[in-house]
């Protein structure tokens, strides 16, 4: 019988990693990936950076161009949704109607942006996909108000964005400090700073209640009465998963829970990236991360899985973001942290921060010093006592 090869659902990162690596192995048998997106998998962060500004084309953001995948054997099923997966007759059902053998299958459908019901009009965004790139980009025009609903990072990177383009920019934040169950109160402030700095609007402790408008919102009212007006809004309240289409399969659709190699319960079948909830053997616990750092390894990782390879220790969680010409980076756990010290001057966006807990490192945070996050790292690395021995969990 002929080998049915690997399935990919989701065309993202993890995806491509994947299906990269297995052809670098030499692996030759069909690999198909299903995406619901039109696009050939593409790089998602420029989407709120470069792309968003005008400054890079849409095609830069491919990882590869379409003969590549055609060179490499690699069937690619755009504009495809996945709709459920029968782990006993191992397919994957699509919404064309087709249900996909597979040998090996690779979860990878990455994650979604939370939604406000309240907030459906034709000038409220969430920031994903390239097409949503393109429809916010339109809206950013100099004078224009944007109003943002959510301080996370991609809020926090579409401010700096539109700032950059001449925008007008109100962030509404339901927590007292940005970022505060991640970084702490005190660096949290550093981030409202940053952004008030910039002459953006920062409203924070502030719980959005309902939106005044018809076609598109023309006001955004708040629990405590106060009323801002607006031209578009960015929805950045957080993202889930996007594994509601495993209902059923015995896979949990709040995030597959992984091994350290992307093994998920079920025979064959693996998960990487945002849609995976892996197991970080460091720090014993399983973590959803939803950093491209992580997505990329774990895809790379469930390609050596599945054809029998160990990937080694997964490194430690990390992520990038560029806000007004200047790089933040951070390693490791910081929400796990009880302390953390500052060095160098947060004033002048030039500083790093350790993350304890009891004492030892769990998480470092670097501004505008690159050079910093390999020695933080190592930092962290070397506090054995969160590491006490490499533990393998199947989930
Ligand atoms: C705007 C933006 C900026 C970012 N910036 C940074 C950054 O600066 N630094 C950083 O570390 N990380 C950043 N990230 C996060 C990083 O890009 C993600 O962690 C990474 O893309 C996750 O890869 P993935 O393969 O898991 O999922 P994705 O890249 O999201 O790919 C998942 C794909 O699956 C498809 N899909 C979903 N459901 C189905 C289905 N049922 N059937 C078929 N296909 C489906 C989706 O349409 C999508 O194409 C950013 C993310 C975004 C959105």
């Amino acid at each position: 019988m002929k080998d049915p090869g690997v399935v990919m659902v989701g065309g993202g990162l993890a995806a491509q990693r994947a299906a990269e690596t297995l052809r670098r192995r030499g692996y030759e048998a069909p690999i198909r990936i299903v995406c619901a997106e039109p696009d050939p998998p593409y790089d998602r962060p420029p989407l709120s950076k470069q792309v968003l500004a005008g400054g890079a084309e849409d095609e830069s953001v491919s990882y590869r161009p379409a003969w590549w995948y055609e060179e490499k054997g690699i069937e690619l099923l755009l504009g495809v949704r996945a709709e459920a997966l029968d782990p006993q007759a191992r397919t994957v059902l699509l919404d064309c109607g087709v249900a996909l053998e597979y040998g090996k299958l690779l979860i990878a459908t990455g994650s979604g942006p939370r939604r406000l019901p309240f907030l459906d009009h034709a000038n409220v965004h969430a920031l994903r996909t390239l097409a949503d790139a393109r429809r916010l980009r339109a809206e950013l025009v100099p004078g224009a108000r944007l109003a943002i609903v959510g301080a996370g990072f991609i809020g926090q990177e579409v401010a700096a964005t539109a700032r950059h383009l001449g925008v007008e920019v109100t962030i509404i934040e339901a927590l007292d400090t940005p970022l505060e169950p991640i970084v702490g109160a005190h660096l949290g402030r550093w981030f409202a700073d940053l952004h008030l700095e910039e002459g953006v609007r920062v409203i924070t402790g502030a719980m959005l209640e309902s939106a005044r408008g018809g076609e598109r919102v023309e006001e955004l009212i708040l629990a405590d009465g106060r009323r801002f007006e607006c031209d578009a809004v960015v929805v950045g309240v957080g993202t889930a998963p996007a594994t509601r289409w495993l209902r059923g399969s015995g896979l949990d659709e709040g995030g597959v829970h992984v091994d350290t190699c992307g093994r998920t319960g079920l025979p064959d079948v693996f998960a990487a990236g945002d849609a995976c909830v892996p197991f970080d053997p460091r720090f014993g616990v399983h973590s959803r991360t939803e950093h491209w750092d992580a997505a990329a390894w774990q895809g790379a990782a469930a390609a050596k899985a599945m054809i029998g390879e160990y990937p080694g220790t997964p490194p430690l969680p990390s992520f990038w973001s560029d806000q007004y010409g200047m790089r933040i980076q951070c390693v490791g756990h910081p929400h796990l942290g009880d302390a953390v010290v500052l060095d160098g001057d947060p004033a002048e966006r030039d500083f790093e921060a350790l993350f304890t807990r009891s004492g030892v490192p769990v998480a470092g945070l670097a501004v505008g010093r690159p050079r910093s996050i390999p020695a933080l790292r190592r930092r962290i690395e070397g506090s054995d006592r969160f590491a006490p021995e490499p533990k393998e969990e199947v989930a």
